[in-house]
């Protein structure tokens, strides 16, 4: 292990492993298969490379995303490290010579995508390579359990099978339930592998919930500090008008949606990567290849389905370890809307995740513990974690049960035929030509709730559908009727109570870290954009937010200094330390 601290240091400028690396890569140095399951920016990329560095020969990485392994290459070729990788754009004079270093032992590390492993020309050639460690990244696409199965990867062990001696394989992904952890050692033909399954917490992570009544103002005072977002919708209609939207507020924002064409993608998303736009608006389409480790915030616009895709959206701000912040916008609406269509979905276990997610919308304690308990349901946690807006006291909790058992009676009242705007303007006593023809002016429960907003109404019967105190149906409009389960709430025996967050304030003050000289840090981001903006790269390939932040904070004035900096290694030293250290010498002397 000796040899992988001296490559962390050195080649990556990282201080210690996260938890779980060194576990993994002491596995694989020890020759034995591990598979890695660390949440999204917990680190599994090193788990490999530093093996790489390390082992004789040659490492094989196999990886489902071109512009995944473009960035990693890119990335690890920034470090003085010989990587390259082959895709159904490489010329085959390119291919020829990759080929050709590798054969060598020039290469340390080939990046694949697991289509060529079934081309009989390539499983030719690779036998003839020095491999020893095979990496699979995003391996639960090897599962049809998991979320984005395919086929090739069920290929990949005929593919290398008859390679002698048979090389490790590391299998890498983020994915944690049982049954795709099962499938990935059968479907991989995995020998007795180190199995590592990481804790999910990622600290660096603040969590936050909002119930704009604006949300496309509380958006902008979210943006405003000019950090780099990604903000997620339900639908393409939504992110188009959002982008367009905070373009015309002076906002730069790119669209992503798998309505655009490949090309407009890839242009967005090198737009946004680059740090030529702030935010990218986005449907769940964008992310897995996006690998932006500076990213501060992600905001959910809409709620998503389920919780399994909430955290792994969130999971892309903060990558870099720096503080960063993930926001969900909370709307009554929307969740209405989510509900009617579950209804209708076929899809197994829709319902019950839609619930965990709403559960996480309403629940009164620590946000964080919420979403590791899901994933983790054994793992046991303190109440608090100090770190999110309901351990924060920034969420208030607040008895709804009279409202609530007033809504339920209204319904029952009128027929059980109705959806949420009648209720509300019965239970506000609304005269409108509707209600007197019905006749709903007469009911004990008109006009009961007078003095309740439309807003307030429509949450407690948001809560109750959430809760499945309501059942929302329908063929063509969500209708709301009663359930088992409302009786006893209608006699007193069960109590409903809600969140509220108590107010809309900016989240500015999650992401500043204390220490931190922001003048300072502002012109280290402004030189490295300028660098960047020369060099053609992306400004986190020179130097990430965290080793900014880093400088900013140590303020080194020698070379040796640059070395104690976080994510600054010799090359990058060497490379690029020089204009930093001006920069911070002129800061100094004012
Ligand atoms: P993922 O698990 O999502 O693939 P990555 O491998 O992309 O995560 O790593 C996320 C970020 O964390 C990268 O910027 C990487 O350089 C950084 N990182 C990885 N390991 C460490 C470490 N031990 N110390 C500090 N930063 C690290
Ligand atoms: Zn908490």
């Amino acid at each position: 292990m000796e040899d992988a601290y001296r490559i962390l240091h050195q080649y990556f400028g990282y201080e210690t492993f996260r938890p779980g690396q060194e576990k993994l890569i002491q596995g694989i140095l020890q020759g034995r298969d591990v598979v890695g399951i660390l949440p999204t920016g917990g680190g599994k990329s090193l788990c490999y490379q530093i093996p790489a560095l390390s082992l004789p020969g040659l490492t094989l990485v196999i990886s489902p995303l071109i512009s995944l392994m473009k960035d990693q290459v890119d990335g690890l070729r920034e470090l003085g490290i010989s990587a390259a990788k082959i895709d159904g754009q490489t010329e085959p004079v390119a291919y020829r010579d990759i080929m050709r270093s590798a054969f060598r032992g020039d290469l340390k590390l080939l990046y694949i995508a697991p289509e060529r492993l079934a081309q009989e020309s390539f499983q030719r050639a690779v036998k003839n390579l020095p491999i020893a460690l095979v990496a699979i990244d995003e391996a639960h696409c090897v599962s049809q359990w998991g979320h984005d199965f395919r086929p090739s990867y069920r290929q990949i062990a005929t593919g290398l099978s008859a390679l002698t001696p048979r090389p490790i394989f590391a299998a890498l992904t983020a994915t944690a339930t049982e049954p795709v952890q099962a499938d990935i050692v059968k479907g991989l033909a995995l020998q007795d592998p180190l199995v590592y399954v990481a804790d999910f917490d990622r600290p660096n992570l603040y969590f936050n919930i909002l119930a704009p009544s604006d949300r496309k103002k509380t958006l902008l005072s979210f943006l405003a500090d000019g950090q780099s977002a990604i903000v997620y919708c339900a639908t393409r209609r939504t992110v188009d008008a959002l982008s367009a939207y905070l373009n015309d507020q002076g906002v730069t924002a790119v669209a992503y949606h798998a309505g655009l064409s490949a090309e407009e993608r890839e242009r967005h998303q090198d737009a946004f990567i680059n740090d030529k736009v702030q935010v990218a608006v986005a449907t769940n389409a964008f992310g897995m290849g996006i690998d932006k480790p500076d990213v501060r915030r992600v905001i959910h616009y809409n709620i998503p389905k389920n919780i399994e895709s909430y955290y792994q959206e969130a999971g892309r701000a903060g990558r870099d370890g720096a503080p960063a912040e993930a926001v969900l916008f909370f709307n009554a609406a929307d969740i209405m809307t989510n509900l009617f269509l579950i209804g209708q979905s076929r899809e197994p276990n829709a319902r019950q995740k839609l619930d965990a997610m709403l559960g996480y919308a309403y629940t009164g304690s620590c946000l964080r513990h919420y979403l590791l308990r899901y994933f983790q349901p054994t793992e046991d946690l303190p109440p608090a974690c100090g770190h999110c807006a309901i351990c924060d006291g920034r969420i208030t909790t607040t008895d709804v049960t009279e409202p609530a058992r007033m809504v339920l009676s209204c319904i029952a009242r009128m027929g059980q035929r109705y959806g949420t705007s009648l209720i509300i303007d019965v239970l506000r006593g609304a005269k409108t030509e509707r209600i007197r023809s019905q006749g709903f002016d007469h009911l004990s429960t008109y006009g009961l709730l007078a003095k309740s907003s439309k807003g307030a109404l429509r949450d407690v019967i948001t809560l109750l559908a959430a809760e499945g105190y309501l059942a929302v149906v329908g063929a063509d409009y969500p209708i709301l009727k009663l359930t088992e389960k409302s009786r006893a709430l209608l006699q007193g025996e069960a109590q409903l109570s809600m969140n509220r967050p108590r107010s809309v304030r900016s989240g500015q003050g999650h992401l500043a870290t204390e220490d931190l000289d922001e003048t300072l840090f502002h012109a280290l981001r402004q030189l490295r954009r300028e660098m960047a903006d020369n060099l053609g790269l992306p400004p986190y390939i020179i130097f990430t937010d965290r080793t900014l932040q880093d400088l900013a904070r140590r303020m080194p004035r020698t070379p040796e200094d640059l070395l104690a900096v976080h994510g600054i290694g010799a090359v990058k030293a060497k490379k690029y330390g020089a204009p930093f250290l001006l920069a911070i010498r002129r800061y100094l002397q004012g």
